[in-house]
């Protein structure tokens, strides 16, 4: 079977999506590229993640070619492989339907930088507008919206991460959903304090050696 250990990865990944809370049911979806072979991994569509096998995932070109697997794959395959395409250094989208960055979605509203881990995916998280799920629109559309960074809204829809792994990916999309949870309930209170630029800056900075190494 080509790229074993990126199917492992998305069956793996794609159970812990839902055992973090961050999809509902069979949505969301999940890829991993594989730069030197110039193929990636994607989850097949409208499958349990609990009962996807390694056998079950789709391998595809970046141009959209299927080259393995006898699952139909992920109907946002284009929203995943624009991505390898057009950003270098992105090996792993994420897509997810988690609970509270849907909701802000749902009132068009991005996350604007009112905590510091806003910064997994950049200076504020973005939305779309609505586009159709499953187009060529909807994956244009995100990569114009996300420029940059790692992470946007879709527009009644859901949230969209990508980054250099799989593992990196899945927690942009916990921490972004984090930062969504925060920016409901700061609201039902008042309006929340805006971290500024500049301070964001800062913590895109430490960011690079934060951790081990
Ligand atoms: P798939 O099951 O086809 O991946 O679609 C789920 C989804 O979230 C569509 O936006
Ligand atoms: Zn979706």
């Amino acid at each position: 079977m080509l790229l074993q250990a990126e199917r492992e990865q998305v069956v793996e990944y794609g159970k812990a999506m839902i055992e973090r809370g961050l999809t509902v049911g069979t949505f969301g979806n999940l890829s991993v590229y594989n730069e030197k072979e110039n193929l990636f991994a994607i989850s097949p569509s409208g499958m349990d993640y609990f009962k996807t096998e390694p056998a079950d995932v789709v391998v595809m070109t970046p141009d959209g070619e299927k080259v393995d697997g006898d699952r139909k794959p992920s109907s946002e395959v284009d929203m995943h492989r624009i991505f390898y395409q057009k950003r270098p250094g992105i090996r792993s989208v994420v897509h997810t339907h988690s609970r509270f960055a849907t909701t802000l979605a749902c009132l068009g509203l991005g996350i604007p930088p009112l905590h510091y881990l806003i910064a997994y995916a950049g200076r504020e998280v973005p939305c779309t507008p609505y586009v159709q799920f499953g187009t060529y629109e909807l994956a244009q559309c995100a990569l114009d919206t996300m420029g940059e960074s790692y992470a946007c809204l879709l527009g009644n829809h859901g949230l969209l991460a990508c980054g250099g792994n799989i593992s990196y990916t899945m927690d942009v999309a916990e921490q972004i959903e984090f930062c969504a949870e925060l920016c409901y309930r700061a609201r039902a209170v008042g309006e929340p304090k805006l971290l500024k630029d500049d301070e964001i800056g800062v913590v895109l900075e430490s960011f690079k050696s934060y951790r081990q190494k």
